[in-house]
């Protein structure tokens, strides 16, 4: 007979790793799973000048200490990935993960995060991080006074256009279709920035530079040719996607597909919680990540009668 947990986590990005720094804490029976990627999203990024503490730091510094200190407090890490979760009916889940095992759990935290879409075309993952980026809001401040070209036509390519053109002496948005699909208020505020061009049916098909962008190549969908453009530096905002495939079937998930919670990071079914970039309307920032996984500790101390 499995013994009955009172939590389990699942991911290792900052919301997870500091649930699992508040639970341990709380000597709440917690487990975290770290999953396919040990340390989340951060680990790919060069150089993380936001959050609070340090003036900089490289993701992967970053998300080591942080692991480390989660170590040092008593909870269990299983270097594994969760399959399938389970809902029982005696309020419990059973979690499934490799080979065949299983874990059963009064409360989950789903701190899955999300994955931003790639261009996949030559010179992306050469030069990412090293100009190449898909967090206008992270790296623009490096761009002062260069010039960026924004990839996408909705919501995130005109707001991070919008954000860089305060940044960048240009910001060119390209974008494959011959309008923008995002809100009318915004692509307003676009026809206010003299240093955003907008350069429809386009597509970036190729990135240059040694150890930094320094050029794209831009194909012109309507006629074919091809122009080379300098420049400093590409973000890439052609969507994301969350990490919620395993609560897709027990969970309320908004059109896009990212948990719905409320403003205490409880889901729709009792007893699951869910924090960081996986949740609807997150800020998708490390921060708010980990301030997330904070707030969900303390709501599953609550929940489990602890606190
Ligand atoms: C290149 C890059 C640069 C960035 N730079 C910055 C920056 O400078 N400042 C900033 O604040 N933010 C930055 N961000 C955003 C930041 O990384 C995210 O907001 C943050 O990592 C979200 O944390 P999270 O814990 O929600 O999820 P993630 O970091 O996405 O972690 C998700 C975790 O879930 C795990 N997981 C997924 N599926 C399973 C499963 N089935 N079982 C077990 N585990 C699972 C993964 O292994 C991973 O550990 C950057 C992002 C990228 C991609």
């Amino acid at each position: 007979m499995n013994t009955i947990r009172d939590n389990a986590i699942i991911g290792s990005g900052p919301a997870g790793l500091t649930a699992a720094i508040y639970l341990s804490r709380a000597m709440i029976d917690s487990i975290i799973f770290m999953g396919p990627s040990i340390g989340g999203q951060l680990v790919t990024s060069p150089l993380i000048e936001n959050y609070p503490g340090f003036k900089s730091i490289s993701g992967c510094d970053l998300m080591f200490n942080i692991i480390e200190q989660v170590q040092s407090n008593n909870i269990e890490l299983i270097y594994e990935s969760v399959t399938n979760i389970v809902v029982n009916n005696n309020n419990t889940f059973t979690l499934e993960y490799s080979n065949n095992n299983q874990l059963v759990t009064k409360t989950i935290l789903i701190a899955t995060g999300a994955s931003h879409n790639k261009l996949n075309i030559p010179g992306e993952e050469k030069l990412a991080g090293k100009g190449v980026s898909w967090c206008a809001t992270c790296d623009g401040p490096l761009y002062r006074n260069k010039k960026v070209a924004v990839i996408g036509g909705g919501n995130t390519a005109v707001i991070e256009a919008l954000f860089l053109s305060n940044i960048a002496n240009e910001v060119l948005l390209i974008h494959r279709r011959d309008k923008l699909r995002a809100d009318l208020s915004d692509i307003a505020k676009l026809n206010n920035k003299n240093n955003i061009k907008l350069i429809y049916n386009s597509a970036i098909t190729n990135i240059y530079g040694d150890t930094k962008v320094e050029a794209i190549d831009l194909l012109n969908l309507l006629d074919n040719s091809v122009e080379n453009i300098q420049l400093d530096a590409v973000f890439v905002a052609i969507g994301t996607n969350p990490s919620s495939s395993l609560v897709k079937n027990i969970l309320d998930l908004d059109k896009f597909g990212y948990i719905v919670t409320d403003s205490n990071t409880k889901t729709s079914h009792n007893g699951i919680f869910a924090a960081g970039d996986v949740v609807s309307g997150s800020l998708k920032q490390a921060i708010y990540a980990a301030g997330q996984g904070a707030l969900a500790a303390v709501n599953i101390q609550k929940y489990l009668g602890k606190r």
